[in-house]
């Protein structure tokens, strides 16, 4: 079984997961990178994942479907083009011979879901959308902080050898802003290294772990005193208050060049 982040756009990745026969694609908003690889690789695709509603994450599933006949699911609250199969939390699903459980993440849209298989080859494997990035997080453009943070616990509570696959490649830029909060991590130090040394190849960054998230994302360590006092210093966030520092982080990234 392989797993593959095909660029799409700017700067999105579309997942895609094959036996070397039957494939399944997450997040494809934009058929054309897929049905490349499917048509250079021989295989079928069996099943589209949805995470959320935006286009970027759904404008290749009308074509694609039409192509292959691939089942469609999504998140129950949203709108993605139908037909599908609406999914929320603690729904089950099975493709591909894996088992995925889905998991309610809102806070980037109201009703995002992620997509999460206990066992792959060894490891957990975690389709997590745009909730969760390498050293970030999503934009808050439905949800509230304390439902983002909520759903990035839920996240960071999942095994430390889960692999992470996000939909963007946005770890650098992500990184530069860890820096900026919590200069003295010198495992982020380190691991910002590694990220820029596989962008200067053009590799991806991704998928990433749990346990590394936990390590260097600044969204997944507001009870970290270093965290909590940069987001006191910068908006005077309550530093007991671990959403009211995540709210103060996710403020202070937007705004950060
Ligand atoms: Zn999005």
């Amino acid at each position: 079984m392989n797993l593959i982040p095909l660029p799409a756009f700017q700067d999105n990745y579309l997942w895609l997961l094959h036996d070397g026969q039957r494939a399944l694609v997450v997040d494809p908003g934009d058929a054309g990178p897929a049905q490349s690889y499917l048509e250079a690789n021989g295989l079928r695709l069996e099943a589209i994942l949805v995470t959320h509603h935006h286009a970027d994450h759904t404008g290749g599933v009308d074509a694609l479907r039409e192509a292959t006949g691939a089942r469609v699911w999504g998140p129950a609250r949203e709108s993605i083009p139908g037909p599908f199969t609406r999914l929320a939390e603690g729904d089950r699903i099975e493709a591909l011979g894996l088992s995925f459980e889905v998991l309610d993440v809102p806070g980037h849209t109201a009703g995002h879901i992620a997509y999460y298989c206990a066992d792959w080859q060894g490891a957990p494997l975690l389709f997590c959308g745009d909730t969760l990035f390498s050293g970030g997080c999503g934009r808050l453009f439905e949800g509230t902080a304390a439902q983002m943070f909520d759903s990035l616990r839920k996240l960071a509570d999942l095994p430390g050898a889960a692999r992470v696959c996000c939909t963007h490649e946005y770890t650098l830029s992500n990184l530069k802003f860890a820096t900026a909060v919590e200069p003295g991590n010198s495992q982020l130090i380190h691991y910002r290294q590694q990220c820029e040394q596989k962008r200067s190849h053009g590799e991806p960054t991704l998928p990433s772990s749990i346990a590394l998230e936990r390590q260097v994302n600044p969204f997944l360590r507001t009870r970290i005193p270093a965290v909590a006092q940069a987001a006191h210093r910068h908006a005077g966030a309550d530093e007991a208050d671990a959403v009211a520092v995540f709210a103060a982080l996710r403020q202070w990234k937007n705004e950060f060049r």
